[in-house]
């Protein structure tokens, strides 16, 4: 059930990724407005965005995703005050995002060699690029202030019910041969329950073991959301993937950085990396994982 068109047209192919490519930095440059102003209670629509050094307001032509820092390079038309990079990286990661994102469906040739796994369904793109949106804002916020807000977590998981209910595919394990709404949620509701419940009783044992809170509430929630999702598989596989790569840059940073052994790093963003890591490549691989534990082959 490949999407033929792309091989008939390729060059339509490449033209929508280069629109979706757009449409995500645009999405990027909006977050970047959100990551700074939710976590400060300020609205995201008004006022418009001042240089933070000389508070004149930044015109359309400067606001314009990627290009713009590019032009300016980083510095404010007015003051010259240096921009932080993190605009342009937080566009650049958003679009990339979107693309593979897109490209999941397309099953371009182009997009084979990526291994992405390949969707036969079409809405399951714009949900996913919901998803991403608020794991790229809950993964910034946590970086600057250590928390991940409530309207990402606790949106997340309303926002996941209801994604679930009105695309039930969402939902779908394998050996389904179909899925509807009622279904959907009950799995939407039982992956939040795994997930926030998984995280929780991790946090227990760390608090019993180390003494001290391990895991932020906040952690708890975001993976309550991730289960609404993605179901409650997915939640086991970003537990394992997140501590993985949360060790990995941990030992890195003891060594490189000097930090000390059990310094409170924000965990949010290697929850979010894994459960994107699910969406894009993961899934089929644990599948196959729990297919050979339960069968033997
Ligand atoms: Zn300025």
């Amino acid at each position: 059930m490949m999407v033929d068109i792309f091989a008939e047209a390729p060059g339509l192919y490449l033209y929508l990724s280069m629109i979706v490519f757009w449409f995500g930095a645009c999405f990027g440059s909006f977050l970047n407005v959100c990551i700074y102003r939710i976590p400060e209670n300020i609205s995201v629509v008004k006022p418009r965005s001042r240089c933070p050094k000389c508070l004149k307001q930044i015109g359309w032509r400067d606001n314009i995703p990627l290009l713009s820092w590019s032009l300016l390079r980083g510095k404010c038309r007015n003051c010259r005050a240096p921009i932080s990079a993190r605009y342009f990286t937080v566009e650049l990661l958003t679009a990339v995002i979107f693309v593979l994102i897109w490209l999941q469906y397309s099953g371009a040739p182009a997009a084979r060699p990526l291994g992405l796994v390949w969707t036969p369904f079409i809405l399951h793109v714009p949900v996913f690029w919901l998803f991403a949106f608020g794991l790229i804002l809950g993964t910034f916020v946590d970086f600057d202030h250590m928390i991940i807000p409530d309207r990402v977590s606790l949106g997340g998981i309303v926002l996941g019910l209801i994604c679930s209910f009105l695309v039930p595919t969402l939902q779908l394990q394998p050996g389904d041969t179909d899925i509807n709404g009622t279904t959907a949620i009950f799995r939407s509701a039982i992956g939040a329950a795994v997930g926030g419940g998984l995280l929780y009783g991790i946090g227990c044992i760390g608090k019993v073991m180390f003494r001290k809170d391990a895991m932020g509430l906040g952690d708890v929630k975001l993976l309550a959301a991730i289960g609404a999702f993605l179901g409650w598989q997915a939640t086991i596989f970003t537990t394992m993937i997140s501590s993985a790569i949360g060790a990995v840059v941990g030992i890195v940073l003891i060594i490189f950085r000097g930090r000390e052994m059990g310094s409170r790093i924000p965990f949010g963003p290697y929850i979010s990396a894994a459960a994107l890591i699910w969406v894009l490549w993961g899934s089929p691989y644990w599948y196959d994982w729990i297919q050979k534990l339960s069968y033997g082959y």
